[in-house]
């Protein structure tokens, strides 16, 4: 699955479940609650693969799901720039010291194991949209690749 599919399929889920929320007449503070992995992991477990371990994507102790899907990544599908005869798919727009450039035969994505920057709850509350679609409005990479 590329970038774009994955981000509307998770979009969707993200979507759904702001909806449900919201018709019970959640406050912004009760949707970052729910979204807390402690409360994910037992009510929403086609949220994210995961759950299905009871592992996390990122060893922080209140791992906070709203924004799984980080603002400041960058993506295209066909590809962004060639670096040095390979082809960049992702990079991070803030160039994160947790984050890291992977190399992997002729690609490179941007690789975000080990930065857990969107998965705090002071970085959700600052974010915050009930439209993940907004918060990530400039995360696909529009340009064609030359
Ligand atoms: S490295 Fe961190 S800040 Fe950058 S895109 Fe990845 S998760 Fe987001």
């Amino acid at each position: 699955m590329g970038y774009s599919s994955w981000f509307a399929v998770h979009a969707q889920k993200h979507k759904d479940i702001v909806k449900k929320l919201t018709l019970q007449n959640y406050t912004q503070e009760q949707i970052i609650d729910y979204f807390d992995f402690q409360n994910m992991v037992k009510k929403e477990k086609d949220f994210c693969p995961l759950y299905a371990k009871n592992k996390k994507c990122h060893e922080i102790e209140s791992l906070n799901c709203y924004l799984c899907a980080c603002p400041n990544f960058r993506f295209s599908d066909t590809g962004i720039e060639k670096v040095g005869g390979k082809t960049k798919y992702s990079f991070c727009s803030i160039d994160s010291k947790d984050g890291r450039v992977g190399i992997y035969g002729e690609k490179i994505h941007q690789d975000c194991s080990k930065c857990g920057v969107a998965h705090h709850r002071s970085y959700v509350e600052n974010h915050f949209d009930l439209d993940l679609k907004k918060i990530m409005n400039k995360c696909e990479h529009k340009e064609l690749l030359k």
